[in-house]
């Protein structure tokens, strides 16, 4: 059936009258009754409801017909709150889910609807215009939400071919390539060395990929613990997974701290950091020695939020004005893989572990007078 909007509900020109089977799981019956008066109205729709009272009963109902909506409420005398959304969604999938509010609910609201509901109606204020257009929107919503999951799955089973499918045979060939250098690596000569050399690089370089596009993958689907946390700790982990890279480009890293906290997921910060780190060392001229600054400042934008921005300053190549977005898109690489080695998914990885973090990132730069990328996450009150 097409999705129909209000407009096209009310239109006077419509010859029949439409029908739409709902199912109403409350159980207040006062408002039931108001919902049956008000819809009772409506000028040409016929409103078919079915009332339910508990969840199990929706459940058992809404697996046996065909309903085109459920408008739900959350406190039933057999479940409470969200789990009620996630519990009838887990059970009955492809169905629009509609949530009941009362007024000044409406963070719940939203909530449900992060759970997988389509839509929300404020009790006492539903119009047959109103059902109208949230049972338009809802459908195509869930037709997008159940595209989008379609798309995911896709890729899931793409990052799972990869895992495992691609990568078993690469280090096959990275293996015997190994074997054939230290075996035979004598009757060789050089240029047989130098070939075998090569294909371990090129096998290398893709293990590389493939461990970076899995990161990004997962990072789709990781299910984020957000919680305070010490910059400057998060800061130090994050360097001792650079060391070999510091000690092997003699790397200075200048880190003025104070005691300051931020709202983080521990490993998708410290990851983050590891990226720009890796970057600030790599992004160099030939022979130059790089040198990091790292520090943090508390910033209060017009929300009145507290915001923590911590930087990232190096004295590198510098990005063009014209890049300093498009650095964060996935594949997006400014220089050839021969000048500066690397996948193009760090900066990718960072974005999107930042916006799991409900932060952003971004980067000030100059070509030739270095880069100052910045991550901003939400502060800790009084700290
Ligand atoms: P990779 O480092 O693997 O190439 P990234 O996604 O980390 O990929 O970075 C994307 C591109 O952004 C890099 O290829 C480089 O051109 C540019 N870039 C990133 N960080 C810096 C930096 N600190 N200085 C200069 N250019 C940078």
């Amino acid at each position: 059936m097409n999705p129909i909007g209000a407009k096209d509900f009310y239109s006077r020109d419509l010859p029949q009258k439409l029908s739409f089977r709902v199912l109403v799981v409350e159980d207040s019956h006062s408002d039931v009754s108001l919902l049956k008066q008000i819809l009772k109205r409506s000028p040409s729709v016929r409103w078919d409801l079915t009332v339910v009272e508990r969840l199990q009963a929706a459940i058992a109902s809404a697996r046996e017909y065909a309903y085109d909506l459920v408008l739900l409420d959350l406190s039933l005398p057999d479940s409470e709150g969200l789990q009620t959304v996630s519990d009838f969604i887990d059970a009955v999938p492809d169905l629009p889910v509609v949530v009941l509010t009362i007024a000044n609910d409406e963070n719940l609201a939203i909530k449900a609807i992060a759970r997988g509901a389509q839509d929300y109606l404020i009790k006492g204020e539903i119009t047959p215009q109103l059902l109208a257009r949230s049972l338009r929107y809802s459908r195509e919503r869930g037709r997008l939400v159940r595209e989008l999951k379609q798309a995911t799955a896709e890729m899931e089973a793409f990052s799972y071919a990869i895992a495992h499918d691609v990568r078993e045979p690469l280090r096959g060939i990275y293996g015997f390539a190994h074997a054939l250098k230290e075996d035979y690596g004598r009757v060789l000569e050089v240029e047989g060395n130098d070939f075998v050399n090569q294909i371990e690089n090129n096998a290398q370089r893709l293990e590389t990929l493939f461990e970076d596009i899995l990161t990004y993958g997962r990072l789709s689907s990781v299910e984020v613990q957000l919680q305070p946390v010490i910059l400057a700790e998060i800061v130090r982990e994050a360097m001792e997974r650079v060391r070999e890279e510091v000690t092997g480009s003699q790397a200075q890293i200048e880190v003025s701290l104070d005691l300051m906290w931020a709202i983080a997921a521990p490993a998708l910060f410290r990851q983050t950091i590891v990226n720009l780190l890796t970057n600030a060392i790599k992004f160099v001229s030939p022979g130059q020695r790089p040198q990091i600054k790292i520090w943090a400042e508390e910033r209060s934008p017009r929300t009145g939020e507290k915001r923590v921005r911590l930087w990232v300053e190096d004295n590198g190549i510098g990005i063009a004005p014209d890049k300093q977005k498009s650095i964060f898109d996935i594949f997006e690489r400014l220089h050839g893989i021969e000048s500066y080695p690397g996948t193009g998914i760090g900066l990718a990885i960072c974005r999107r572990a930042v916006e799991k973090m409900s932060g952003t990132i971004g980067v000030d730069s100059q070509i030739g007078k270095g880069s100052r990328f910045w991550v901003e996450l939400l502060g800790v009150r009084n700290s």
